[in-house]
């Protein structure tokens, strides 16, 4: 039987911190006690912890659409305090909206012999949107943690969390 891993999204100072520059609120702050138990939990249970982490160049097309956030190199990119990288985590990172463009989360996920994976992190109608349709392209088992995500949107984050469960397969629970 493969292993569980845990995907957790863009928990980075520039997200989550009131003086970052895309400070997702109250919402986004609220989830990163359970995040941090589920991170124990999934080392704990001898499963890997995988960081994928936005770090984008100065002049990324997606600061046309966003304020300019988690620029590579600068302290809004760094994972927040709260969570700890340990030796054994993975820490990926990305320049789009998915997981899994141009990174190498598959082989990761090859290389660990991974069977299901569970998510969390920000934001519900973005990143874990993109990240749980391309899980379920690839028809590997996917579960969403309610209280593990949030959105700056309360509308984004309803429908996500049931387009995800009804049409994307995901466990939601
Ligand atoms: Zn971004």
């Amino acid at each position: 039987m493969g292993k569980k891993a845990l995907i957790v999204a863009d928990m980075l100072r520039d997200f989550m911190e009131p003086q970052g520059t895309l400070y997702l609120g109250d919402a986004a702050r609220g989830i990163i006690p359970f995040v941090a138990r589920k991170i124990e939990e999934t080392r704990a249970a001898g499963g890997v912890v995988i960081y994928v982490c936005d770090a984008h160049a100065p002049d990324d097309k997606e600061f046309k659409l966003f304020a300019p956030h988690a620029v590579k190199g600068s302290p809004g990119a760094e994972i927040i305090p709260e969570l700890q990288v340990r030796p054994g985590d993975y820490r990926v990172a990305k320049t789009t909206y998915s997981c899994f463009r141009n990174t190498n989360l598959d082989a990761i996920l090859r290389g660990e012999q991974v069977a299901g994976v569970e998510i969390v992190g920000v934001c519900t109608s973005i990143c874990i949107l993109e990240t749980v349709k391309e899980l379920f392209e690839r028809d590997m088992p996917r579960l969403v943690y309610r209280e593990g995500v949030a959105d700056f949107d309360p509308e984004a984050h309803a429908f996500a969390l049931k387009h995800m469960a009804r049409v994307l397969g995901a466990e939601v629970v």
